[in-house]
């Protein structure tokens, strides 16, 4: 069973890795955006961390909407109210419990991304995050080990598409050949979850 521990480590080791990898998300948004993915979210779960260790949320689903919470009040970007969305509506899915099932994580990550979805508007094959985060919920089922495989070969696939939405859709043909810095990042989201896990 995962605990509100576990799931403070995993927004632990996302703050963690995003400020190691910022300069390279940020390098990601340059040709095909406005070059700022990393600092986002580096400023979002910078606050992150910082609420998580202000606040001591004490169930999964508390931790998860207060990041949330965070994400969507710093990050001025698309990103973070699509990422505030992804955990706030995932919390919300996980309700109360103490403890909570690897199913039910699932269950309710798949709730999450289908509201960004809703939000955003995008779906597979856009070139945004979606493109990491559907085939990573898809593997979570298998192991967390799949699901961070599965949101990094999604996000390695982004290269050869066309964006269809957010700002690298400005660019129409001339998106393709470079990664999506918001699938790269979700990589990095899922990769701290298997972290956590381990
Ligand atoms: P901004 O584009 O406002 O500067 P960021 O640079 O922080 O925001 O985030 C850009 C990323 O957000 C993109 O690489 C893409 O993955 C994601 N994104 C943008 N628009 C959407 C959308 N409508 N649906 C899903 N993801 C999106
Ligand atoms: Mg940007
Ligand atoms: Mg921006």
């Amino acid at each position: 069973m995962l605990d509100a521990d576990f799931f403070r480590r995993w927004m632990t080791a996302t703050a963690v890795s995003v400020d190691r990898e910022a300069e390279r998300l940020t390098a990601l948004d340059s040709p095909i955006g406005d070059a700022d993915h990393g600092s986002n979210l580096q400023r979002g779960f910078t606050a992150v961390a910082a609420a998580l260790e202000k606040e001591a949320p004490d169930t999964p689903g508390a931790v998860l909407t207060l990041a949330g919470r965070q994400l969507i009040s710093t990050v001025g970007g698309a990103s973070g109210p699509l990422y505030g969305t992804l955990l706030r509506r995932t919390g919300k899915a996980l309700g109360d419990a103490a403890e909570v099932s690897e199913e039910q994580l699932t269950h309710a990550l798949r709730t999450g991304v289908e509201a960004v979805m809703q939000l955003g508007g995008a779906a597979p094959g856009d070139k945004t995050m979606i493109d990491a985060l559907v085939p990573a919920v898809d593997a979570l089922g298998e192991s967390f080990a799949a699901a961070r495989a599965a949101a990094e070969e999604g996000a390695l696939a982004t290269t050869p598409l066309q964006a269809r939405k957010g700002r690298a859709s400005y660019l129409g043909e001339r998106s393709i050949g470079h990664q999506d810095p918001g699938a790269t990042s979700s990589a990095l989201l899922l990769a701290a979850l298997a972290e956590a896990a381990d």
